[in-house]
């Protein structure tokens, strides 16, 4: 299997055990001379923080992990087009290389808004259909029930 399609698949993974916990289904790997550093997944609704996304976290541990905020020699790899905040989380920790699944059409700041990026960082987009169900779903069952208050907006994306 190709090496990018192999860490995809395992931020896909992360993203289920998100929303298994209720929150948005996204998950993400920092990658290493093909050996993983850390993984992390969206746990912004259940820790109440705007900013517990996926590629925080794992950059964050991948610091820790590494000792050193340069993350040269590291790929990212995120089930969802990384978020501003996040792209901004990148570029500061020097990231030559992100792999993303899925658009992020209301705050995507790769290919959704305006290009965020100004370091050279490989781009590659790889679509993974388990990603697209998860996303479907996690929509799917707010729309049934409960809690729907901070998904409004992001409801749009699947119209
Ligand atoms: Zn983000």
């Amino acid at each position: 299997m190709n090496i990018d399609k192999k860490y995809i698949n395992i931020a896909v993974e992360l993203a289920k055990k998100a929303a298994k916990k209720g929150d948005f289904p996204v998950g993400a790997v920092i990658v290493k001379n093909d050996k993983i550093i850390s993984k992390a997944y969206n746990t912004k609704e259940r820790k109440k923080n705007a900013i517990q996304h996926a590629e925080i976290l794992a950059i964050e541990k991948a610091c820790k992990k590494l000792k050193t905020w340069h993350l040269e020699q590291c790929t990212l790899y995120s089930s969802l087009e990384p978020c501003m905040m996040c792209t901004g989380a990148i570029m500061q920790a020097r990231i030559k290389k992100v792999v993303y699944s899925h658009t992020n059409q209301n705050f995507g700041a790769i290919e959704s808004s305006n290009n965020h990026i100004t370091n050279s960082i490989q781009i590659i987009k790889l679509e993974n259909n388990d990603n697209l169900d998860l996303i479907k779903n996690f929509f799917k069952n707010k729309r049934k029930g409960t809690n729907v208050n901070s998904i409004d907006v992001s409801r749009e994306t699947l119209k």
